[in-house]
């Protein structure tokens, strides 16, 4: 019997064995823990006034670009001027959402048209990538082209070419810090270059998704070039469009979500904001400036977010790399920070694992959902969320799912002779 053959029996048994256990463990989403809410419990308390700094009653309608204190909170964290923040609702996905809408229906800064009148519109998705933000571009029919992730952000070679030669490029998703899945944060020469890019289109923008732009796992934070900045020295001050929430800061349901943008993009938001709403939540903007205070209070609460959710990191690299380290069947990145795990297991597995770990009572993201159209060419990527489930919960479905990666992936190697 070849070593292969008796690796293959022996994840077999142990496969068995796994499944007789009749686990039922979830690591599809990137939620936040109980625990974690816990954190921003006092919150339910606030605000203690309805009056913000500068005496509006936050509890009428009003102030569409949302309370200044917020703003100015979290413009330094997002990297954007407090006058060109726009604070808002509880989710950013729905701010980019309305942004796609937007450009659809009203004419862009620098477009010569509405997006809804071109022929065709393309998005530039790195992949791995969120999911949510390839629905929305399936969902408005934008047609997706993807582009490979580097330890450095996007292949820029590639972006530049393609953003050079064709105008229907109109955008490019980015989740520029601790990358949901990957954990990479984008190299200074990226941002700089994404900023500098000719492109073919004039209305071309980045979708700056700076979703884990605080969410450091360790000391050593990773630092992100001002893509905002960089855009206005390069003669492009419209092509960024920033995003972040604080949904994995406070209450994942319960947040304040921006967007930021050069002074003619916000005009434009708000141009068309204006019509669907008379002015954000300002009382729970207000109850936010309450609980998080300054910069100070929000690194404090976000040191604790780390420490409990490190651990989790700590544990499933713990476990990827005793069960499958040096087996040569799997990779797997270790972010200092966001809320993703990315693993890679041998071409054409990926799907197969997942149905494996499913039969077995653990649940996963489904494979291909890092890829546009759901559908990962290679067949390879898994993007584990560590943070939901409780620790003892956490390794049992890692070490369920390395049973998994052992079994599908030496099966694999066996049928390839
Ligand atoms: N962007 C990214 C990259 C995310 O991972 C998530 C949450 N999974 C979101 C946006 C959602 O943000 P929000 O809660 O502000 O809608």
């Amino acid at each position: 019997m070849t070593e292969l053959t008796a690796q293959r029996d022996l994840a077999a048994r142990d496969y068995d064995a796994l499944v007789r256990r009749g686990l039922k463990l979830d690591l599809t989403r990137g939620k936040p823990s109980p625990h974690q809410l816990d954190l921003s419990a006092r919150m339910t308390a606030l605000p203690s006034t309805h009056l913000a700094a500068d005496g509006t009653d936050c509890r009428n309608y009003g102030n569409l670009q949302g309370l200044a204190e917020i703003r100015e909170l979290f413009a330094d964290l997002l990297q954007v001027p407090a006058a060109q923040l726009l604070a808002g609702g509880n989710s950013s996905l729905a701010m980019m959402h309305d942004t796609i809408v937007f450009s659809l229906l009203s004419v862009l800064p620098g477009a010569a048209r509405r997006w809804a009148d071109e022929q065709e519109i393309v998005f530039l998705c790195p992949v791995p990538g969120y999911d949510r933000h390839f629905a929305l571009c399936e969902r408005f029919g934008i047609t997706m082209v993807q582009v490979p992730m580097t330890a450095e952000g996007p292949d820029m070679d590639v972006v530049e070419r393609l953003v050079a030669d064709d105008p229907r490029v109109k955008g490019i998703w980015c989740v520029p810090k601790y990358s949901n899945p990957s954990g990479v944060t984008y190299g200074d020469e990226t941002v700089r270059r994404l900023a500098a890019m000719t492109t073919a289109a004039p209305d071309f923008r980045i979708f700056w998704d700076n979703a884990y732009a605080i969410h450091h796992l360790t000391d050593e934070h990773a630092e992100l070039a001002d893509l905002l900045a960089l855009c206005a020295e390069y003669g492009n001050a419209d092509r960024a469009f920033v995003f972040g929430s604080t949904s994995k800061v406070t209450l994942a349901g319960s947040g304040v979500a921006f967007f930021g943008g050069s002074p003619a993009n916000v005009a434009w938001y708000l141009g068309n904001l204006s019509k669907q709403s008379i002015g954000p939540d300002k009382m729970n903007q207000l109850r936010h400036v309450e609980f998080l205070r300054d910069a100070e209070g929000v690194a404090a609460h976000m040191r604790r977010h780390a420490e409990l959710v490190w651990p989790k990191f700590e544990a499933v690299d713990r476990i990827l790399t005793k069960e499958l380290g040096g087996t040569g069947l799997a990779g797997w990145t270790a972010p200092s920070g966001g809320y993703f795990i990315s693993l890679d297991v041998p071409e054409g597995c990926a799907k197969e694992v997942v149905a494996k770990a499913k039969a077995a009572g653990i649940a996963l993201t489904p494979a291909g959902a890092t890829h546009p159209y759901g559908d990962d060419p290679a067949d390879r990527t898994i993007r584990i969320a560590p943070t939901y489930p409780d620790l003892e919960e956490l390794e049992e479905a890692i070490t369920g799912l390395t049973v998994c990666v052992r079994l599908v992936a030496t099966e694999k190697l066996l049928s390839q002779g």
